[in-house]
């Protein structure tokens, strides 16, 4: 009677820096889950931002390729892990 304490929730997100954000669309390609997508809104720079859709690992990939460092992951802990 055990669940499976991951099967299908969330295992991470990721907080954007909008006004560090240039619009070059790099972490889109990078993201493993294809989570991120380019959205209509911009910052007061005018430059086109990225949205998060549901189901983002917290890989950190799209921290890694940002040339602007306007990520900040975070992964959830799981409920069943004990250590
Ligand atoms: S942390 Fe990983 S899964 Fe989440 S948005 Fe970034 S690249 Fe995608
Ligand atoms: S890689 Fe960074 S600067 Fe480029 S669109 Fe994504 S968040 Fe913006």
């Amino acid at each position: 009677m055990s669940a499976a304490p991951d099967a299908g929730g969330p295992r991470g997100t990721v907080v954007l820096d909008a006004e560090r954000c240039k619009g070059c669309e790099l972490c889109i390609p990078a993201c493993p889950p294809k989570v991120l997508r380019m959205s209509t809104r911009r910052n007061a720079s005018g430059y086109v931002l990225p949205e998060l859709l549901e189901g983002c690992t917290g890989c950190g990939a799209c921290l890694l390729v940002c040339p602007d460092f306007c990520f900040e992951v975070y992964r959830f802990e799981s409920r069943g892990d004990a250590s």
